[in-house]
């Protein structure tokens, strides 16, 4: 399979906001979307998106895992650009009928459809930097991809950053395209300097997530995580690890924890990043004041197996989905 996000369906789904409301959706053709030069996204960055997947089983139907949350999350994203909000019911449908409509073009577990919805600002005016888009298109793009870890998986090199925010409690919990232009130079400074995958944010200390991740420490039987506040991205995967967690007896502990006290629990802890795209992805090794310190053995760890394992069973239809997270199509 290409590289995830390279390769797209035929089609996608799109709706424009304009007189104070929305029109009609779409499905069109894949093609390039003409736009004015003076659109608000292009200066003022009204922009916000999401990231699920569909998938489709054995029965020939297909699935979409946590619809609901993903759609009330682009809202709220869209809320916080001061964006035109779409109805539930509008994004929801729209995603929904792309799906059935490309319902062949989903590769088969452990494959799926990616889905990105996207929402930009269109306002035709430079001079708009304070006020808002009041024109948006929304448009949701689907992508066949396929098993992250095909080809095996290594273990993540981490840069421990207690210098860099990775963004700003404005927007840190909104899925918006500047916050991966604020972190992207720390992220690409931490390659070149320190040969890592990627950089966990801990500004003041404080352990937060990675460029476009959750962070996770999983023990035998416990897993810690922070709790949710406006730095960061409440990730969906993350919620459905802690539920499955929960419910294979872990203690959910979601608290604040610093860069001393993940250090010390680097030798029992397994370390993960979770998000849509990986599920969950083993960390071996975090680089700290220029020393590298492993986690554990460095190679992943059996907890961190066993909830990924059951996540994907739900998704793959192995397991029973006992929350309620699929969306038949
Ligand atoms: C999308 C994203 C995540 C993961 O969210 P999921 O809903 O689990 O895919 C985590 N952090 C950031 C910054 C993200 O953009």
């Amino acid at each position: 399979m290409e590289q995830f996000g390279t390769v797209f369906c035929s089609n996608i789904s799109i709706v424009r906001f304009k007189d104070g409301q929305w029109q009609e959706p779409a499905i069109e053709p894949l093609a390039p979307l003409p736009m004015h030069p003076a659109a608000h996204v292009f200066h003022y960055a009204s922009s916000c998106f999401e990231g699920f997947k569909a998938y489709r089983w054995e029965d020939g139907r297909a699935y979409i895992f946590r619809l609901q949350d993903h759609v009330a999350r682009m809202r709220r994203s869209a809320e916080s650009m001061r964006l035109p909000v779409p109805d539930t019911e509008l994004l929801a449908g729209m995603v929904k009928r792309l799906v059935a409509n490309q319902i062949a073009e989903i590769p088969l577990p452990p494959s799926a459809l990616y889905l990105r919805p996207t929402l930009i600002g269109t306002l035709e005016n430079i001079g708009a930097a304070a006020s808002p888009s009041t024109e948006a298109t929304l448009f949701i793009l689907a992508s066949p991809v396929g098993d992250y870890f095909e080809g095996g998986s290594r273990p993540l090199k981490l840069l421990v950053d207690d210098q860099h925010a990775r963004t700003t409690a404005q927007i840190g919990s909104t899925k918006t395209g500047g916050n991966y232009a604020s972190a992207l130079g720390p992220i690409l400074d931490a390659k070149a300097k320190y040969g890592v995958d990627q950089v966990l944010f801990c500004p003041d200390g404080d352990v937060q997530e990675t460029g476009a991740a959750n962070f996770l420490l999983i023990g035998d039987d416990e897993v810690v995580t922070k709790p949710l506040n406006e730095m960061f991205l409440h990730g969906v995967t993350r919620d459905s690890i802690l539920k499955l967690a929960a419910d294979l007896g872990y203690k959910v502990s979601e608290r604040d924890f610093t860069v001393d006290e993940l250090l010390a629990a680097a030798p029992t802890y397994e370390a993960t990043l979770s998000g849509t795209a990986a599920c969950l992805a083993p960390v071996g090794c975090l680089v700290y004041e220029g020393k590298e310190i492993l986690v554990r053995d460095g190679q992943p760890g059996p907890n961190t197996e066993k909830l990924r394992s059951a996540l994907q069973a739900i998704h793959f239809g192995q397991a029973p989905d006992t929350h309620n997270w699929l969306t038949q199509v």
